[in-house]
């Protein structure tokens, strides 16, 4: 690390060491080169152009998409003592004018800027007044029609390179696929950038996937094993949204909805009180995401099956950005397949279609394979994954477990046969779990071979059963308003003994999870950290803050483990530098010694 920005990194940031490229991307801008930088959502982004406005003489202009995250990364950046501000619409002309002149006078180090905003002529015309030291443009895939996120205004950009020749840019995404990042490059006009393309690996998320059985008291139970984190729960509907929302908020869980379908106030103002740690849980659409930089989301859940891995890496990624550990959980179900199909099939342009129906079944693929969820996630990013167990998927953690079910797919196959293939899911499993009615006896399926041979399991293992048969190509569900199930080739394969079935499914006796390096939190005082995040939450009440602006959750969980006294036991602990200390060290270091105080009284 050289002396200048390791020096900077420590007493600013607070930070020991750079995370992996973060030195030589912020190398590459000292250098006034071209930057392009593809880095997951949490690779810490923002310091790779903050650490050089910082270091630089002249401002560094940031173009970012979104109004609402301006202002908390303009308040992160504060906070932190570097001298930042914004421009966009909802500024007073007062205090747009005030920041115009704060910018032409260089008294800041960086100013956050919308598109709009810089494809207006009055502020090129400012711009002009303004010693620039570089641009930074964050969410950069927004300029790709080919991204998710695309936004016409973004397109504007081109023109920068060309505006200003010797201002060096450095576009920053974190969206993976190459397409898009070829565009961004080309479209924005980067002269011999500086590429870096990060790894996608997120070493602290733990993935893990469970069949999707009773959905809400699976959401519930997965909640209320996380209570007082922040999570995400993202569902397909705005209906399910808001089923989601109310029955936790029912079961007295503080949670909020999300989705399109509510007015722009209120999405504001929901997403706000998630932002500052006012509810736990937010429930949303994939509308939900893009706005918001909140570090210390500890899960995401998905209730509802991903169209694919892009939109289900994107998802996830929203968890612990701060670098502690976080879970994923995906609840998989088979019936949740034929809903995203329904929307494939109304794709007008055939290969688009086909494109959109092989990124979901690469998707069902992730859901359902019996091999490291981390390796085949990188796999689809075209990253190989060196290590044979990551510890920190269901899979290499010995949660799963893949058991042979020829026999049972043999009984469930021969009652489907033997009822002629004219039947639908449901009644399959009725024959063969030999349920008492009058329809059975109407049918004569009581009198077959096949009725209550599986009597012994419960309904749902046959539908679980059934499901991954459909999944492997052993039978079909016909189309239609009352679909029945048929034999596919490999059905006879499996009924003459020819093809083996086999299921994954939870261990009985899952195996504790070791606290490994991918996973595991270092033991901290849990009651003291209970009590810093409350002092946080004042804080940042009273100075309209997001709590993790002010300390992140990893910054208090080493406070809670070190019990930081004096100042510089504080600068010692990750995220504490010389402005942090200053402005939110003492009540810390207060509350921290009264609550050893306490320990001592009562012990
Ligand atoms: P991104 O924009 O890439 O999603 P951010 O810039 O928001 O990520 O950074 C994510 C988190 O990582 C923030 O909480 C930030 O403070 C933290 N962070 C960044 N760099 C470092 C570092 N070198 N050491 C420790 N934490 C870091
Ligand atoms: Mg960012
Ligand atoms: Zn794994």
């Amino acid at each position: 690390m050289t002396g200048d920005t390791g020096r900077v990194l420590k007493q600013v940031f607070g930070f020991d060491s750079f995370r992996p490229n973060q030195e030589e991307i912020v190398q590459a801008i000292l250098d006034r080169r071209d930057a392009f930088v593809v880095m997951p959502t949490g690779g810490g982004k923002s310091l790779c152009y903050q650490l050089p406005a910082h270091i630089m003489s002249g401002t560094c202009m940031v173009i970012s998409p979104l109004i609402s995250l301006m202002k908390d990364q303009v308040d992160a950046a504060t906070a932190t003592g570097l001298r930042a501000a914004y421009l966009n619409s909802a500024l007073s002309s007062s205090d747009r004018v005030a920041v115009q002149r704060a910018l032409m006078q260089g008294e800041l180090d960086l100013i956050y800027v919308s598109p709009e905003r810089f494809a207006m002529e009055e502020f090129i015309d400012v711009l002009a007044h303004v010693d620039l030291a570089f641009t930074a443009i964050d969410e950069a895939h927004c300029i790709s029609e080919w991204g998710h996120d695309f936004r016409p205004d973004y397109l504007n950009l081109a023109t920068l390179t060309k505006r200003f020749p010797d201002v060096p840019v450095a576009a920053f995404t974190a969206t993976a696929t190459h397409r898009v990042q070829e565009d961004i490059v080309t479209r924005l006009g980067l002269r011999s950038p500086h590429v870096v393309r990060a790894s996608f690996n997120r070493p602290n998320l733990f993935y893990k996937v469970v069949p999707k059985q009773k959905g809400l008291k699976q959401i519930l139970r997965f909640v209320k094993d996380h209570a007082g984190e922040s999570g995400i729960v993202y569902r397909t509907t705005r209906n399910s949204v808001e089923e989601t929302a109310a029955m936790l908020e029912q079961a007295g869980v503080k949670a909020l909805p999300y989705h399109a379908g509510l007015d722009a106030g209120t999405r504001a103002a929901n997403q706000d009180a998630f932002n500052r740690d006012e509810v736990d849980v937010i429930v949303a659409t994939i509308a939900f995401g893009m706005g918001i930089d909140k570090s210390n989301v500890r899960y995401v859940l998905h209730g509802d099956l991903p169209k694919n891995i892009e939109s289900y890496y994107q998802e996830t990624g929203r968890a612990g950005r701060d670098g502690e550990p976080a879970q994923l959980l995906l609840l998989f179900g088979y019936a949740d397949i034929p809903k995203i199909r329904f929307f494939i099939d109304q794709i007008p342009d055939a290969d688009e279609q086909r494109h959109a129906l092989k990124c979901l079944n690469d998707m069902v693929g992730l859901a359902t394979v019996h091999a490291c969820r981390r390796k085949v996630l990188l796999g689809y990013f075209g990253e190989s994954y060196p290590e044979p167990n990551c510890g920190g998927c269901d899979i290499c953690a010995g949660e799963v477990e893949r058991v042979d079910a020829t026999r049972d797919a043999q009984m469930i196959l021969s009652a489907i046969a033997r009822t002629g293939e004219r039947f639908g899911m449901m009644h399959v499993v009725d024959v063969v779990t030999g349920a008492d009615t009058e329809r059975m006896r109407q049918l004569g399926h009581d009198r077959i071979k096949t009725y209550g041979v599986g009597k012994d399991r419960e309904k749902r293992y046959w539908r679980f059963l059934l499901d991954n048969l459909l999944a492997q190509g052993v039978v079909e569900q016909t189309e239609g308003k009352y679909p029945v199930v048929q034999l596919q080739p490999p059905a006879r394969e499996v009924l003459f003994g020819d093809r083996q079935v086999h299921v994954l499914r939870t261990r009985k006796s899952a195996p504790k999870r070791k606290k490994s390096a991918a996973t595991g939190v270092e033991a901290y005082d849990e009651a003291l950290f209970d009590e810093l995040r409350a002092l946080r939450r004042r804080l940042a009440a009273a100075r309209r803050l997001p709590p993790y602006v002010i300390f992140s959750d990893r910054t208090l969980h080493e406070m809670a483990r070190r019990y930081p006294v004096t100042p510089a036991q504080m600068l010692r602990i990750t995220g504490v530098g010389d402005a942090k200390l200053e402005r939110y060290g003492k009540p810390f270091m207060e509350a921290i010694a009264e609550f050893q105080k306490e320990g001592a009284a009562q012990a």
